[in-house]
């Protein structure tokens, strides 16, 4: 599947790809072809209706993320984050999650309700991000991407039973 400008629109793999569970390389090399990457991670996120994607979801073991939290209602909301560390978080906030990986599985979890990350842009500058409420949670969710982390495993041990036992189901139907 492409759009109509030719950008490619990867498929997002599914939990327990193993790809999801091994921390992302480095980007060392802002090329044009890390352009067209990050432009195919947008649109390939918007088809899949989410606020977030990170490069492993689609089978590429990079550190590479992009966010848009008002889903092309505000391009200034669109965020691509190579390379990105959290520097610094406070508070905490408990709300229900979602990811492309685990469709139809929402949970509530326990996250930073402030946070500032440092990452590279797609030309390699460095540059900080502040983020709260659902910013907060969404760098948070997809930096865990790029260290192989799910947001199943930032539940308890018995939730994540429930999950993995509601996945086993629904693998064996086909419908996973
Ligand atoms: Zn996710």
């Amino acid at each position: 599947m492409a759009t109509k400008e030719g950008l490619k629109i990867h498929e997002v793999v599914k939990y327990p790809d193993p790809v999801l569970a091994r921390p992302g390389e480095s980007v060392m090399v802002f090329d044009g072809a890390l352009k067209t990457l990050i432009a195919e991670m947008f649109e390939s996120m918007y088809v899949a209706q989410g606020i977030g994607l990170a490069a492993p979801q689609i089978s590429i073991s990079k550190r590479i993320t992009v966010i848009d939290t008002s889903f092309k209602k505000n391009p200034k909301d669109k965020l691509v984050l190579i390379n990105p560390e959290v520097i610094d978080k406070r508070g905490k906030q408990v709300e229900e999650e979602g990811c492309l990986s685990l469709p139809d599985i929402r949970e509530k979890v326990q996250r930073a309700a402030w946070v500032k990350v440092k990452a590279q842009n797609e030309h390699g500058k460095w540059f900080e991000v502040e983020g709260e409420e659902l910013l907060a949670r969404a760098l948070l969710h997809e930096i865990d991407h790029l260290d192989g982390v799910l947001f199943i495993d930032r539940i308890s041990r018995l939730k994540r039973e429930l999950v993995l036992r509601r996945i086993r189901k629904l693998q064996k139907n086909g419908e996973w």
